[in-house]
């Protein structure tokens, strides 16, 4: 995951002044009303909170439960959401304790010298969360701590084997023991009668892996499992795998992390060749083959540390090989994981009508690329997420920007408007996968990365739901940009879908120096549709200054277009109606193209006649 830089929000004048203290300490991003006057705080929170991103809110416990209350769904997604009252003197851990926020109130309450109010039971029992141990150490049966809990409070006996710093707190207990007190071990486990024991893991082993590619899955699993058996150690000790970054997309890899629920974090050539006299198995073939001299033993090494140091130099099957190292001081995770490129629609306009997964990718982003207006329509991006703004036309540029970015291991989100492969990104991202580097295409690590299509509301489904359902029956497409498509294409597939009578949607239909072919267009039409058609002209759909207006096909007008608009023409059988109501629809009416259920409704009544 990104890095998770808590979202502050504050509503009031005092409030301010310590969110400011937390965001310094903290860093992240500062919500108050004056700073964000265009922005709805609660969709920005509620976009953080999908995004799994830290909140800290300064005001009325009531105000964030009611802004979150619609998202809360699965006790272990929640991300830390902690509540820190106007005066600063109570720091509540409200969602996520277990997920961080009883460490994160912990921290803001020394921070502020003020008094954290803990309200899961372990934290107020305890002075420590059983079920949240260090970042360096593993639960491995959380379903077992309520029992554990219970049996440590109701006095009955407990016996803890091993010892780290962290469980001290639990000698405060007549009840529970210690075996052996003050030795720090890498395993531990709290034993009490009854119950099924609670067992901790220190993850201080770092796995290095290379691999012949297309190795399978099994080799290298069996690999591993084999050898860690040999020398003793648990796979739960093991904390995260680690290879050269060519191999970012080797599936044996990915599929053995997923299948030892494992992080993977990749190192370029040159910073595994900076190891190389620390190798035990330096190989000249590698050397020439990627530019260092060994992949498993570097990688576990790159991870573990100056102060690391082989325990498993490298073994090998025939397609694959592992080191172990142990990790020296823990830190967090150096390398990078392999990149991910997601090629986002963002809708028409207002954020609501995003979809929350676009709305994830975006508040995780590294980075977020595209069009500069594009960027501008954005809302709810945590500070962490860069925005890299391109000009109109600077398409291509934008593309490889975005993909040799998450080449280098970033998360990075192309943004495109409507549907991103509606007439935007998501062609050209392919294109330039596709097509080798010598002829224009991008990077090899660039053409490794993850690739995500998430979709849109298209403008045309966006701007038919105005009317109602304009775009009731079979439909079409058709950009009459002539820039990238030449204008007798346009014009012969115009004529196509006219004669096929497809209600037919145009994007790009006219700019300042091309109104000409929206005409020529539009007659072409004329020819086979009835003058009375109706046609939705919505300029900016669920934008600001939305403008939609509904007319028959004898009225249109090209002046009545720009490229900030979206025609829909409807078919034989599109029909418009009053409402009865100014309310309703575009200016009191409604526009549908119906799909036969008339013709059904007729038959019926006409066999009930006929009987
Ligand atoms: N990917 C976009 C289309 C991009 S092409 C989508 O799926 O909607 C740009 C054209 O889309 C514009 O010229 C206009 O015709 C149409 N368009 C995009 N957003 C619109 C909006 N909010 N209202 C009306 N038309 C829009």
């Amino acid at each position: 995951m990104s890095p998770t830089n808590p979202i502050v929000v504050c509503f009031s004048a005092s409030g301010t002044k310590i969110g400011k203290k937390l965001v310094k300490q903290f860093g992240g991003k500062l919500l108050t009303k004056s700073l964000s006057p265009n922005q709805t705080i609660p969709d920005q929170l509620q976009s953080a909170f999908l995004g799994q991103v830290p909140i800290i809110g300064i005001c009325a416990s009531g105000i964030l439960i009611r802004i979150l209350a619609p998202l809360l769904a699965d006790k272990i997604q929640e991300p830390p959401v902690v509540c820190i009252s106007d005066d600063g003197q109570f720091v509540i851990p409200l969602l996520g304790g277990h997920n961080g926020a009883n460490r994160l109130a912990e921290e803001i309450s020394s921070l502020l010298k003020s008094q954290a109010v803990f309200t899961t039971g372990s934290y107020t029992s305890f002075g420590l969360s059983l079920v949240e141990p260090p970042d360096d150490w593993k639960l491995d049966n959380p379903d077992h701590s309520k029992s554990v809990a219970s049996a440590i409070l109701n006095g009955r006996r407990v016996v803890i084997e091993g010892y780290s710093k962290w469980i001290k707190p639990l000698s405060h207990f007549p009840n529970v023991t210690f075996q052996s007190q003050d030795i720090a071990t890498n395993k531990i486990a709290i034993i009490a009668e009854g119950s099924p024991s609670l067992n901790y893991f220190q993850k201080y082993i770092a796995m290095g892996i290379g691999c012949v590619r297309g190795c399978s899955t099994s080799e290298l699993l069996n690999l591993i499992e084999s050898k860690l058996v040999e020398i003793d150690i648990s796979l739960n000790n093991i904390e995260g795998i680690y290879s050269v970054d060519i191999k970012c997309d080797e599936h044996a890899i990915h599929q053995v992390a997923r299948k030892l629920n494992l992080p993977v974090r990749f190192f370029s050539a040159k910073t595994l060749e900076k190891l190389r006299p620390r190798l035990k198995n330096p190989s000249e073939v590698v050397y020439r083959e990627i530019g260092c001299h060994g992949v498993c033993e570097a990688a576990c090494l790159a991870r573990a540390g100056e102060d690391g140091r082989l325990i498993l130099p490298k073994s090998k099957t025939q397609n694959a090989t592992i080191a172990l190292a142990h990790i020296g001081t823990y830190r967090t995770l150096p390398g990078t994981p392999r990149g991910r490129l997601s090629v986002v629609g963002i809708g028409p306009g207002k954020i609501t009508m995003r979809s929350p997964e676009v709305t994830q990718a975006l508040t995780l982003a590294d980075e977020v690329v595209g069009y500069r207006g594009y960027l501008d329509q954005l809302e709810a991006i945590p500070s962490h997420s860069a925005l890299v703004p391109f000009e109109l036309g600077e398409e291509e540029q934008r593309c490889r920007y975005a993909l040799e970015a998450a080449g280098k291991g970033k998360q990075v989100v192309l943004v495109c408007s409507g549907d991103s492969s509606i007439y935007a990104m998501n062609s050209l991202v392919l294109e330039l996968i596709e097509i080798p580097q010598n002829q224009g295409g991008v990077s090899e690590l660039a053409k490794k990365i993850e690739l995500r299509f998430l979709p849109g509301i298209s403008a045309f489904q966006a701007a038919s739901a105005k009317a109602g359902g304009l775009i009731g029956h079979d439909f079409c497409a058709i950009s009459l940009s002539n820039l990238l498509t030449d204008t007798d294409t346009i014009l012969r597939r115009v004529k196509a879908a006219a004669q096929g009578d497809f209600v037919i949607a145009f994007y790009n239909p006219a700019s300042k120096k091309r109104k000409w072919l929206f005409e020529e267009a539009i007659e072409l039409i004329r020819i086979h549709r009835y003058s009375h058609t109706p046609v939705l002209i919505a300029k900016a759909v669920s934008r600001p200054n939305e403008n939609i207006t509904i007319r028959s096909l004898s009225e249109v007008q090209v002046n009545d277009i720009d490229m900030f608009t979206i025609v829909i023409i409807g078919n034989s059988q599109s029909r418009m109606f009053w409402s009865g109501s100014m309310l309703n629809g575009i200016n009191g009416y409604w526009g549908y193209s119906p799909r036969g259920y008339d013709q059904k409704r007729n038959n019926i009544i006409k066999e009930r006649e006929t009987e």
